[in-house]
């Protein structure tokens, strides 16, 4: 209220009843104006200084929390610039807000091209590089889509440089259309996967598709196939590819397979999906064409590409392939099956003489279920022990005497009878139960032969897989023991394919049971791939030539000269020779003739059972009369 005002009114209520003015009151009126302003001052003066020191306690702290905003905002920017990946942050108009030094770096950007407001179509315009794959939104897993908003979605985009580099950007949009993304170079960790990938796919000797790949192509094949469509897969083995291993040596082998690779892509073309299964095994998906003709037209001609000779070095080296075909629909709809038959197509290819290619059949079908029963059969017969042993004299042709017997095999099936060890020793040999036979034969005929006249030894066949799959010194150690049969009395008998499977490692185990005075035999000399090298490999005791080479020595010139021959490189290398199946008068005249060491044969004897030996120990020489 201003002062003139205020000094009315006091002048107002100090009026008496007679219009007068009271001065005393006028007075009274005014001073206590005055002390009621004095009061009043000094009370804003102590509020004045009040404020005064607050202003100044909130002045420290805001100078405080301004430090502290600054020294955030510098870490922050430490971190923002020196994270690994790239971060950019734009907002709902597509401008950018923020990003740190890598985003340009991995960008090829400058620092002007990302001043904030800078749009995405500003800057792809600006880098050297393209979008490659621009992936569909995925939804966010459920973990993190419940920690954010949801229509919140995750983006991922990839961006092929100019200069090779591949920039990988997962973008995240949020619910009001801005997006927060990091960008990292991913091109080292892309070429590992893409390798990582090839290796898983394919074989790295010949780089064909591998097993695995095959099959994912087989599947699609399948999958895609239109009703009236064929598609037939080929299965190729190599014959007998092992003994090229085994006498040239694995690069050799390795070399050899490249070039195999090459002729069968040739062949094949590039219409057909190939594939190096295993060792050397190889496939071959034909599709989309009229079948068997084609089929049977790219099998012959792989085969005759594969039967010119190949080069290694100054080597020359000869195959042949054995191939199994099995076409879709007819033969199977699924990859398994028709892998499955195709593979039965081979094993009676290989079983039909090899270098040849086989259809798949019902019949095949039919067999190979005989065979899974047999061989379930055979299991069983191991633990019942339904084998039995019989004896083959071994007849000394200078001193006219049996000089030893050999241990044959003869399963008694409870329901087939006898069945002869060549329709059960391959199988036996295939699922391994030859094994757990061949150990059981050794400890039966060791035991057999400790009741014969000291003198007369026993032959035990023994199988290739006994050397790997066993240790065969500790188990012939043990069947001795058991029998207490002196060593010298025991001979193996082992075949060419024993010592194709894997020289390095029979070698030394022969030599093993060699030094511990057992004897050691070649089987069925002169029927496997090349006798001479395996015969000069070990210092066999005896060699076994095959009866095929006997049946016709007394009406054939040749084979005479062939029989002559044999007997005197046994002799010239200090081997015993042993002719096996000799069946006549004549033809055990003649090996007395040449001077053969031992004969055995159905003339002396068929093998018999154990309890005959005895008896055909007890029989009057036999001669050629
Ligand atoms: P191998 O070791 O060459 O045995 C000789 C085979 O020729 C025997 O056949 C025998 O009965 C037969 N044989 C003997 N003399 C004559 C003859 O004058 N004329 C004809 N045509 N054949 C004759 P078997 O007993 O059927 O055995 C066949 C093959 O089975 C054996 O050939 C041997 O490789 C294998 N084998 C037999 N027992 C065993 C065994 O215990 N273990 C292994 N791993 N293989 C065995
Ligand atoms: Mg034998
Ligand atoms: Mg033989």
């Amino acid at each position: 209220m201003k002062a003139e005002t205020l000094f009315w009114q006091q002048c107002a209520q100090a009026v008496t009843d007679d219009g007068s003015i009271d001065a005393q009151r006028l007075m009274d009126l005014v001073i206590a104006t005055y002390r009621r302003h004095e009061s009043d001052y000094g009370e804003i003066e102590r509020s004045a200084e009040t404020l005064l020191t607050e202003n100044h306690a909130m002045r420290g702290e805001i100078s405080a929390v301004t430090q502290a905003f600054d020294e955030q905002k510098r870490l922050f920017e430490v971190v923002l610039n020196n994270l690994p990946i790239g971060l950019s942050v734009f907002d709902a108009d597509q401008r950018l807000r923020l990003s740190n030094t890598r985003f340009r770096q991995l960008f090829g950007l400058r620092r002007a091209d990302v001043d904030a407001g800078a749009t995405i179509a500003d800057l792809i315009g600006r880098i050297r590089g393209a979008e490659s794959i621009c992936t569909t939104p995925e939804q966010r897993s459920r973990k993190h889509s419940s920690a954010r908003a949801k229509n919140d979605s995750l983006r991922r985009r990839e961006w092929q440089m100019d200069d090779g580099r591949i920039i990988q950007s997962m973008v995240t949009i949020l619910s009001d259309g801005s997006s927060i993304a990091i960008h990292a170079d991913i091109t080292e960790d892309r070429k590992a996967a893409e390798r990582i990938a090839y290796l898983a796919h394919h074989d790295p000797l010949t780089g064909l598709p591998n097993r695995i790949h095959f099959r994912e192509r087989v599947d699609a094949a399948l999958a895609e196939r239109k009703p009236d469509e064929q598609i037939a897969l080929v299965h190729l083995n190599l014959d007998r590819f092992k003994s090229i291993n085994n006498t040239m040596g694995a690069s050799t082998g390795d070399d050899i397979l490249q070039q195999v690779a090459d002729r069968i892509r040739a062949s094949a073309g590039t219409e057909n999906i190939l594939a190096r299964l295993g060792s050397d095994e190889f496939a071959i998906l034909q599709t989309g064409r009229q079948q068997p003709w084609n089929v049977t037209a790219l099998a012959d001609q792989i085969r005759r590409e594969l039967s010119e000779p190949f080069l290694h070095g100054e080597k020359q080296v000869e195959l042949s392939v054995s191939m199994g075909i099995a076409v879709a629909p007819g033969d199977g709809e699924e990859t398994d099956v028709l892998l499955k038959h195709a593979g039965v197509a081979l094993s009676h290819a290989k079983a039909d003489g090899r270098k040849r290619e086989r259809f798949f059949t019902g019949e095949m079908e039919a067999q190979m279920q005989l065979r899974h029963t047999l061989e379930a059969d055979l299991r069983a017969a191991v633990q019942k022990e339904e084998f039995e042993l019989h004896y083959q004299p071994l007849y000394d042709l200078s001193q006219r005497r049996i000089c030893g017997f050999e241990a044959l095999i003869r399963w008694n099936h409870p329901i087939r009878g006898r069945i002869s060890p060549m329709d059960f020793i391959p199988l036996a040999e295939e699922v391994g139960l030859i094994v757990d036979i061949g150990r059981w034969v050794l400890r039966r005929a060791c035991s057999d032969a400790a009741q014969w006249p000291e003198g007369i030894k026993v032959a035990v066949n023994v199988s290739a897989i006994q050397f790997s799959g066993t240790d065969l010194p500790q188990d012939v150690g043990e069947a001795l023991a058991a029998a207490s049969l002196t060593p010298s009395r025991l001979e193996l008998e082992i075949t060419e394919s024993v010592l194709m499977e894997n020289l390095d490692e029979v070698l030394p185990i022969l030599h093993a049971l060699k030094e511990r005075g057992i004897r050691i035999s070649m089987d069925d000399f002169g029927t496997g791939y090349s006798s001479l090298s395996y015969l000069s490999s070990f210092p066999f005791d005896k060699i076994k030539i095959d009866k095929s080479f006997v049946s016709d020595i007394a009406d054939n010139k040749e084979a005479h000269a062939i029989m002559r021959a044999i007997i005197l490189l046994g002799d010239a290398l200090g081997m015993r020779v042993t002719v096996e199946g000799v069946e006549s008068a004549a033809q055990l005249a003649l090996l007395e003739c040449e001077e053969c060491d031992e004969i055995q044969g159905y003339y002396i004897s068929p093998p018999r059972p154990a309890r005959e030996v005895p008896h055909l120990l007890s029989l009057p020489p036999k001669t050629a009369a």
